[in-house]
């Protein structure tokens, strides 16, 4: 507790001190994916075991926080305590803004942390580069592209503590006042993008009953037809997880208070049909990666699907930068019907509460 203290004031010291040189960020004249691709080896090699209560957990923090401000943003630190297994834990999401004209934003999510150990598993060295290195990537890459003069806001939030429970999230959505979820068009979480024989993007659960809540999710896949990249929704063969809808990771702590596009790789298509199970290449064993030292790392992913790092960051970097100029030209009706009254009624704080303490991939 002392020491995260000393390391957070060390943080706002080296971000204050970087803010007063950092260049206003200029446009982006380099290969889709690059930052993306060299962030998720980044974290992957100098950052593994990022887990709740660790000093890499810190380090991660003031890592994210040094490249948002390299891009000219000032990081928010936003901090929450929290119990786990009987200890209390405390955490922070990074949160950077640029802020739009309209009065309307678009947040876009990914969790830093990796799994914690458990009794079976010693996970201090989980490099967790597809869970969720690759999304903190691609994040950081979308903030690193967007264009300073916008008509929507643009809301970038590096969660923590997800993998205990969506903690770092739950503890954002709860906190949303009832103006900012009114003028919340969309939440975009990314949370492992790499491995997978696929790449999706779904909406939230209230798109299985009010079609309006999927508009989101068919314009990216959409804009990934425009780009000949293949994406798929989850089919819906899992009467659990309904067709077009997402689960299991920060996406579900707005779900039902914003409308949601959730981005990952898997495989909906094979084992309990509920996009655990990643993919059918025999040399995965049981087909998934989900917090394992062994095979959620650099060099396992490198020599079982070579190229796909930089594949998939590339293309979900591609489409969600032409999404998020997509999204900003649009103007925006005020919600009606279903997708108003929720809204309204903030049916979300409810759910939300109702959930809490659910598991993440
Ligand atoms: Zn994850």
């Amino acid at each position: 507790m002392i020491r995260l203290k000393q390391s957070l004031q060390y943080t706002f010291l080296a971000i204050t001190a970087q803010t007063l040189f950092a260049l206003p960020a200029l446009a982006a004249d380099f290969a889709f994916g690059e930052t993306a691709a060299k962030e998720t080896e980044y974290l992957s090699k100098n950052l593994a075991g990022r887990s709740i209560g660790s000093q890499k957990e810190q380090d991660a923090i003031a890592y994210l926080s040094q490249r948002l401000s390299d891009f000219g943003y000032q990081p928010t630190l936003q901090p929450f305590s929290f119990e786990y297994n009987g200890q209390t834990y405390n955490s922070f999401n990074i949160i950077v803004e640029r802020k739009g004209t309209s009065g309307k934003q678009i947040i876009v999510g990914a969790h830093y942390d990796t799994a914690p150990s458990s009794a079976t598993l010693d996970r201090s060295n989980l490099e967790g580069t597809n869970d969720n290195s690759s999304g903190v990537g691609v994040l950081l890459e979308l903030a690193q592209r967007l264009e300073n003069e916008r008509n929507h806001s643009v809301k970038f939030i590096l969660f923590g503590a997800e993998e205990v429970g969506l903690v770092g999230s739950g503890y954002y959505a709860n906190n949303m006042s009832s103006q900012e979820i009114k003028n919340t068009l969309v939440m975009v979480n990314l949370d492992s993008l790499i491995v997978g024989d696929k790449m999706y993007f779904h909406a939230g659960r209230l798109a299985a009953t009010e079609p309006e809540f999927g508009r989101y999710r068919d314009l990216a896949l959409e804009i990934s037809d425009e780009l000949d990249i293949a994406a798929e929704t989850n089919p819906g063969l899992n009467p659990n997880y309904p067709k077009g809808t997402g689960c299991c990771s920060d996406l579900e702590s707005f779900d039902f208070q914003v409308p949601v596009l959730a981005a990952e790789a898997t495989n909906w298509d094979i084992g309990e049909l509920d996009g655990y199970t990643q993919t059918t290449n025999p040399r995965v064993p049981g087909g998934a990666t989900w917090h394992d030292p062994a095979t959620d790392n650099l060099a396992f992913i490198n020599e079982v699907f070579p190229g796909l790092i930089e594949k998939r960051t590339r293309e979900y970097t591609q489409v969600l930068d032409v999404f998020l100029d997509r999204v900003n030209a649009q103007s925006v009706p005020e919600p009606t019907g279903v997708m108003g009254m929720t809204l309204a009624l903030g049916l979300g704080g409810w759910r939300m509460r109702r959930r809490q303490g659910g598991q993440g991939r």
